[in-house]
């Protein structure tokens, strides 16, 4: 039997903030913007921009405020910003925030070292920012629930807990709860079970995937989320994300090998596919190294044409 798969999936691009997140060197905020600029322009209906965290855990993305001042808003683009708490919530509806995004994690352990709060705290801490969005007449609100598919403190989350934070981000009033595979520990029957057991208590409309390639199983983990009913799919250009300390680790899937895909499989994107290799050879050059994406023209893949074996 033929698979199952939507006509239609939308791109959420994350590299301004997920990528460059974890560079050490700092990214000028002309830099930063002229991507951004460009990844407007490539199709792509949602881009993660910055993090209002505080610049002293996240120092590439101490200029967030700037960024968003200063970025060219095109209509039919959304721009979204994660933030940790209220104060950051504050900062960024400052700015002009459409949209926001919080982190949650679906493992006590990871959360207690990713945000320092346990997931009671971190709930609470949501239902506040929640409530301080909202009176500033911001709709769309994302909660991302990280190391769901696997903890690297904890191994496996039983799927009643994921289950159970998912209804209660969904009811605490999150418009879209992103499935977040943190550390690449994701295979595709887990998504599969995953997804079919937590739509079971939340819309499928309501859920989005975001997978990170590091044992190679990105792509495929996003093919059994779409037989799932997924539609929503985050990635970033280039690749670009995760440990850069970690030798050989690789970060998100990358938007252009994740265009390519579901073009192929007739799975329109609404994303041109040469304005975000553009993007990700320009993301190459501001961070100075070959990034991890394959598509590196329309229809040519990199470097396997010297390969002999
Ligand atoms: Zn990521």
């Amino acid at each position: 039997m033929a698979l199952q798969l939507p006509r239609r999936v939308n791109i959420v691009e994350v590299c301004p903030r997920d990528g460059f997140q974890a560079e050490v060197n700092f990214i000028s905020t002309a830099k930063k913007v002229e991507l951004i600029n460009s990844l407007s322009q490539t199709g792509v209906g949602r881009i993660e921009v910055t993090s209002f965290v505080h610049p002293r855990v996240v120092p590439n993305l101490a200029d967030a405020a700037k960024v968003m001042r200063s970025i060219q808003r095109r209509k039919g683009v959304k721009y979204r910003v994660l933030v940790p708490n209220l104060i950051g919530a504050q900062r960024a509806i400052d700015c002009g925030t459409e949209e926001i995004i919080f982190v949650l994690s679906a493992s006590e352990s990871h959360n207690l070292n990713n945000v320092k709060k346990t997931i009671k705290e971190s709930l609470e801490e949501f239902n506040t920012v929640v409530n301080c969005v909202q009176k500033n007449g911001l709709v769309d609100i994302h909660a991302a629930l990280s190391t769901t598919f696997g903890c690297p403190f904890e191994g496996k989350i039983a799927k009643n807990k994921i289950v159970s934070l998912v209804k209660r981000l969904a009811d605490l009033g999150a418009t879209q709860i992103i499935l977040a595979d943190t550390t690449g520990m994701a295979n595709p029957v887990d998504v599969a079970e995953v997804i079919e057991f937590v739509e079971q208590r939340v819309p499928i409309n309501k859920l989005a995937v975001h997978f990170h390639n590091t044992r190679d199983a990105g792509l495929s983990n996003v093919l059994s989320a779409l037989q799932q009913g997924i539609t929503t799919v985050e990635a970033s250009v280039g690749g670009l994300g995760g440990c850069p300390f970690a030798p050989g680790a690789t970060g998100n899937i990358a938007t252009e090998d994740l265009v390519n895909m579901l073009e192929e499989m007739n799975i329109d994107t609404g994303v041109n596919l040469s304005r975000l290799i553009a993007c990700a050879i320009l993301v190459e050059q501001m961070v100075g190294r070959e990034l991890h994406g394959q598509v590196i023209e329309t229809g040519r893949m990199r470097s396997k044409e010297d390969d002999c074996v």
